[in-house]
């Protein structure tokens, strides 16, 4: 089990009760089929391990945009804060592209990060056995690769004040960002990644570039302190390019990385793609304490919405981390991730992981499987 600390800082009460209110979020496109899939597979674990959840959906993104006009109306971030988790599925669409950038439905996830002050978002890239052929790598390179960035989220480039694009004394535009960061905000990014790296391989990589930024010094700097409280730990530090480049020389040499808000966007991306498969990844972002919102990699995918080809796996490895992070239930945890291997391993496919000799199933179908396997168990 991982990341246990932050797991009973967050939530003390349901590690006792094994029951617990979780807020469904399922969004736009193909996220309600997806939902369907993890909230069934979540009530057979729950029936096997005798844990309770109490479901209350709201909306969010587009659909919300559709029946309030926001795309997070306030009524959905009061029923997130007064739950223990979040399972959220995804956003967006082509009918809400040309609305304003605050109204669109990229807006409510935004939205919903500083509302619950989810400043640590967690991403695992493993490669699995079943599926090394999706890598667009050679498998020699890939085989074995299990890593975890942790991405810090509220702060940085995205957030830093000035910003703007503001005119010049001669007339020219000049756009700006600023890159800054606190010491408290790399320490509390800091002691998520030691916590995590202390229940994985116990290698802690930080990426920054303090070679020309002095925000990275300090990020460095900060990093270096706090590695004395974890000496079980090992840490090194890798300016961001030489990061990039060594995840795709040799990826195997990474355990878990701690980064930044735009290093972390970018890495976390390229981290996920050694594995090849979109449809397979799950997130995690989690605040200093209330409940954290859980949710797959990829996003609404319009282009096959309402069609039954979705993957569902990657919603429903999401469901798995809320139950190991969010909510200690390690065990539950595992017993779904070891079922969706079993259903690969099985030769069960959907389209977007479909290799030749495999079967194809739609989304609905690669839930009952699913559901079968989770019950033979
Ligand atoms: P996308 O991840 O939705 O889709 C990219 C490609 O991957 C598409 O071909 C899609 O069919 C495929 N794909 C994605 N998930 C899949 C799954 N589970 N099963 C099978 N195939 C899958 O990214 P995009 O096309 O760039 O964005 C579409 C919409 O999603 C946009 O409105 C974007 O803003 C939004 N988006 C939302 C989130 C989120 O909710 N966190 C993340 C990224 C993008």
């Amino acid at each position: 089990m991982m990341f246990e600390s932050v797991q009973t800082f967050n939530h003390p009460k349901s590690a006792m009760t094994h029951n617990y209110r979780i807020t469904l979020l399922p969004g736009d496109g193909i996220g309600p089929e997806i939902m369907t899939v993890a909230v069934e597979v979540l009530k057979v674990v729950g029936k096997k391990f005798d844990i309770q959840f109490e479901w209350k959906e709201a909306l969010i993104g587009g659909a919300a945009i559709d029946a309030t006009g926001e795309p997070l109306p306030c009524s959905t971030l009061d029923i997130c804060r007064n739950s223990d988790s979040i399972l959220l599925a995804a956003i967006g669409g082509y009918k809400w592209d040309s609305l304003p950038s605050n109204l669109r439905p990229e807006a409510g996830l935004l939205g919903l990060r500083a509302g619950l002050g989810l400043f640590a978002n967690l991403r695992p890239a493993k490669i699995l056995p079943q599926l090394i052929d999706a890598s667009t790598l050679k498998k020699e390179v890939v085989e074995g690769v299990d890593i975890l960035v942790v991405r810090e989220l509220t702060g940085g480039i995205y957030f830093g004040q000035p910003r703007g694009i503001f005119a010049t004394e001669t007339g020219e535009k000049r756009g700006v960002n600023t890159m800054a960061y606190t010491e408290s905000e790399i320490e509390r990014i800091g002691r998520v990644a030691f916590e995590a790296a202390r229940k994985r391989g116990k290698k802690l990589c930080s990426v920054d570039k303090s070679n020309v930024l002095e925000v990275s010094q300090l990020w460095r700097d900060r990093m270096t302190k706090l590695a004395k409280e974890y000496p079980d730990v090992e840490l090194s530090h890798l300016y961001v390019d030489n990061a990039a480049m060594q995840l795709l020389r040799y990826p195997k040499q990474f355990d878990t990385i701690v980064t930044g808000n735009l290093f972390g966007d970018i890495l976390s991306d390229a981290a996920a793609m050694l594995t090849g498969s979109i449809g397979m990844l799950p997130s995690a972002s989690l605040g200093a304490s209330g409940p954290g919102v859980f949710e797959p990699v990829h996003g609404s995918a319009p282009d096959i919405a309402g069609q039954d080809k979705a993957n569902p796996l990657a919603q429903v490895l999401s469901a798995a981390m809320m139950l190991r992070y969010g909510l200690n239930e390690a065990t539950a945890a595992d017993h779904i991730e070891s079922s969706v291997l079993q259903v690969l391993q099985n030769g069960l496919r959907t389209g977007d992981i479909m290799s030749p000799g495999m079967n194809l199933l739609g989304c609905r179908a690669m839930g009952e499987a699913l559901i079968k396997t989770l019950e033979g168990a």
